[in-house]
């Protein structure tokens, strides 16, 4: 007879478990006690869940990087005695919880699926329950005695996907995520649809290494047509900035006036680390596909291909963690590190 997976569900806040506040009606974390009472189906699934729950949950606006090392450590410290992972988590910065634990957790070979909802259990058009169930179940599928997934998932409204390659795309809709550059991993309809082939196998992996070092002197600049030269200086200026990913035009484009050349280029010599990222939400930088962007292939920004901004920001601040070198930095940042981006 086969084995009950073994599920460790962590519950971080999100409105998945909120609560509306009596008197001004806005929406308040509450704690896991609510969450366990309005799904009693949860113990009728086919594996043991044991929950662990933040003392403290949270809305995500308040997530941080000390919060995801929590979460890193207590997978970390789990890891042996659990099948997969389900971590409830607001939608609102999901998309960086998920992009931020897929490079914290290296030689990572169980499902961590992360989850939550539009509306509070509680409400009767929720949400939750289909996100918290599914997402259990993929967390407990094996194939050949092994996870059929091993790596950090986003499941949402009938959809997995992979977690660092996800953007949270509408504050209305029950579908609320979108991976504009990667296939869906996972599909529930009346059964669950694997997309075998777009999972990552990490292949027969060492014991998981937990990092927790997270630098977070990192910036996101988004271009405008009209964006200031005072701005963008006070920007590259920023003391203790380490890293700054580019939001360019299409595909990595941006104005080519020398100031703004020279400024970039001067900020790299002194060792920023400049990421070119699209902010477009789907497709990918081309550098030297256009003459505007020749140039900033020219002064050497890093190729940030198709990942998202969320994955940019995550990635950097985990490599600026580990200490590498400059050289380093561009090479590991322009090589898919968990499939956050494509190879070439
Ligand atoms: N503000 C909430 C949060 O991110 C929204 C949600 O849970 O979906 O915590």
């Amino acid at each position: 007879m086969m084995e009950r997976a073994k599920i460790l569900l962590i519950y971080t806040g999100g409105t998945i478990g909120m609560v509306k506040h009596y008197k001004t009606g806005s929406l308040t974390a509450f704690d896991f006690t609510t969450l366990q009472k309005n799904i009693p189906e949860l113990f009728q699934l086919d594996c043991d869940i044991t929950t662990v729950s933040f003392k403290y949950p949270i809305d995500s606006s308040n997530m941080n990087p000390k919060y995801w090392e929590k979460i890193a450590v207590l997978i970390g410290n789990n890891y042996s005695k659990f099948d997969g992972f389900v971590v409830l988590h607001g939608s609102d910065t999901m998309s960086y919880t998920a992009s931020a634990l897929s490079f914290m957790l290296e030689n990572l070979a169980k499902p961590i699926i992360f989850t939550g909802s539009q509306l509070p259990i509680g409400d009767l058009r929720t949400d939750a329950k289909e996100n918290l169930i599914t997402a259990i179940q993929i967390a407990s599928l094996k194939e050949k005695g092994r996870p059929v997934v091993r790596e950090v998932g986003l499941y949402f409204e009938y959809k997995l996907y992979r977690g660092n390659r996800t953007t949270k795309i509408n504050a209305e809709h029950f579908q609320a995520f979108r991976s504009m550059n990667y296939p869906t991993l996972l599909e529930s309809g009346v059964n669950l649809k694997i997309n075998h082939p777009y999972l990552l196998d990490p292949g027969d992996v060492e014991d998981l290494v937990v990092h927790t070092k997270m630098v977070p002197n990192v910036g996101v600049l988004k271009l405008f047509p009209g964006i200031t030269r005072e701005f963008i200086e006070t920007v590259l200026g920023t003391k203790s900035l380490k890293a700054l990913v580019l939001e360019t035009y299409g595909a990595g484009n941006a104005f080519t006036d020398d100031w703004f050349l020279n400024l970039l280029k001067e900020a790299i010599q002194r060792g920023l680390h400049i990421i070119n990222v699209t902010q477009c939400v789907g497709g990918e930088v081309a550098m030297g596909q256009y003459k505007t962007s020749e140039s900033l292939r020219r002064i050497q920004l890093i190729n940030g291909k198709d990942i998202t901004t969320e994955s940019a920001i995550t990635k950097a601040m985990y490599l600026l963690g580990k200490g590498v070198t400059s050289q380093d930095f561009r090479t590991f940042f322009e090589t898919p590190l968990h499939g956050e981006m494509h190879q070439n």
